[in-house]
């Protein structure tokens, strides 16, 4: 059992007061809140480690790289990667998608497909539009069905021996949907296709395993995951990161330069080009540290939980349509009240402290889907209470009466 209390003791962020009532955190699919121990490292480093990584024989050059790499492999051991230089740092989960997918279009031609689903952020469509214009490849999308699910049987009738890629997300940030990965990489490697999961929802809500789920490439960002912003996981099996071009030329990225020839340097410095963002993940360290402390199975069964309470308690509110109904879901709740526009709702909540995000959630195409301009969405994490739940359903109804 976790001891939420003790876990939001160290959010500092948790005691402020926003508008004159007590913060309920409610917008952690577009980031979560940072524990102490994440804040205390940053500013260690700059106040005592700060140098450049792999670059310098001094001292403090060793300790910054040392740290940097214990990151590494802190990543490798928390998803279960088989080398540590199979795990690279980026800036997000944009930009590992489009370190795939730039290094795609020269391995892929005309009459080459790409599939993708409809449930997709706009960091999972565009780098593989801009993939396809450049190389010529084609882009597939598999549909939803009316519950937020993919479509599994037109999926199935979208792979075909053109199917390159197959690149979808595991869990939606817009509709909470948690996709069946391990049958959509197993039905896409009958193919031969390689698969890109993008993990930017589930990494801090399941266990993951790379090795048993045989993904090619996993993606996340730090800063949904109780870590900094700037700093984002690529996962990707070493044999394909071998033939993967780099992304980035630079510094750090090379073996040898001369206007011959260049050379570029071994995994993963092949793509990681330039000075990185040293603090942020030194300090995402202590994010990973966070999760793996509390259990990451805990924190899906509490989150699950929290779900639970908290779509039984919205759904009380008379005229209030959830969108995401699958049997499979993460803890996140995107819903419209009829009659009422999302944004005014959030503006309402907001006045009484709630945190809510409202929109397209960068998912225009499933808004198209449900013929709606968005939805008000109300997205959890591990800190937060059914006591939270019932503040934010009195303010929704408030909303509503102030509204209606
Ligand atoms: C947040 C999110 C992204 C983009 O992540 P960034 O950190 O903004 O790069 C991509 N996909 C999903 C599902 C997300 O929730």
């Amino acid at each position: 059992m976790l001891d939420i209390n003790k876990i939001r003791a160290q959010f500092p962020i948790l005691n402020r007061k926003v508008n004159g009532k007590d913060l309920v955190y409610f917008d952690n699919g577009a980031t979560t809140q940072k524990p102490q121990s994440v804040i205390d490292a940053e500013a260690t480093y700059y106040a005592n480690e700060n140098s450049n990584v792999h670059r310098g024989v001094h001292f403090l050059s060793g300790l910054a790289t040392d740290k940097f790499e214990e990151t590494r492999n802190t990543v490798q051991a928390f998803i279960g990667a088989k080398h540590n230089h199979e795990i690279i740092f980026t800036k997000g989960t944009t930009d590992s998608i489009n370190l795939v997918a730039n290094g795609f279009r020269t391995l892929l031609n005309k009459g080459d497909e790409i599939i993708i689903s409809e449930m997709e952020h706009h960091s999972n469509i565009v780098p593989w539009q801009m993939c396809c214009e450049i190389s010529g490849a084609t882009l597939k999308v598999i549909p939803l069905l009316d519950n937020g699910s993919l479509d599994m049987h037109e999926f199935d009738n979208l792979l075909s021996k053109n199917t390159k890629l197959v690149s979808v997300s595991h869990i939606s940030n817009a509709l909470g949907t948690v996709n069946d990965i391990e049958t959509i990489i197993a039905k896409a490697h009958n193919f031969n296709a390689k698969v890109m999961i993008d993990g930017a929802q589930a990494a801090s809500h399941v266990a993951l395993d790379m090795q048993k789920l045989d993904a090619d490439f996993y993606c996340f960002s730090a800063h949904k995951l109780f870590g900094p912003t700037g700093v984002g996981v690529l996962y990707g099996k070493e044999e394909i990161l071998n033939v993967l071009p780099p992304y980035q030329g630079g510094g750090e990225m090379i073996k040898e330069v001369s206007f011959a020839k260049t050379t570029y340097a071994c995994l993963p410095h092949k793509f990681e080009a330039g000075t990185p963002n040293i603090s942020g993940v030194i300090a995402f360290k202590q994010a990973i540290d966070f999760i793996t402390d509390l259990e990451i199975a805990e924190i899906t069964k509490y989150e699950e939980e929290l779900l639970k309470y908290a779509t039984a308690e919205v759904l009380k509110i008379e005229g209030l349509k959830i969108y995401g109904t699958a049997a499979h879901k993460s803890g996140i709740i995107s819903f419209n009240i009829e009659g009422l526009h999302p944004y005014d709702i959030g503006v309402i909540v907001d006045k009484m402290g709630v945190a809510i995000r409202t929109g397209h959630h960068c998912t225009q195409p499933i808004m198209d889907r449900f013929n709606i301009p968005g939805t008000a969405r109300i997205s959890l994490s591990v800190y937060n209470t059914k006591q939270e739940i019932d503040v934010c359903v009195k303010a929704i109804k408030k909303a509503k009466l102030m509204l209606s």
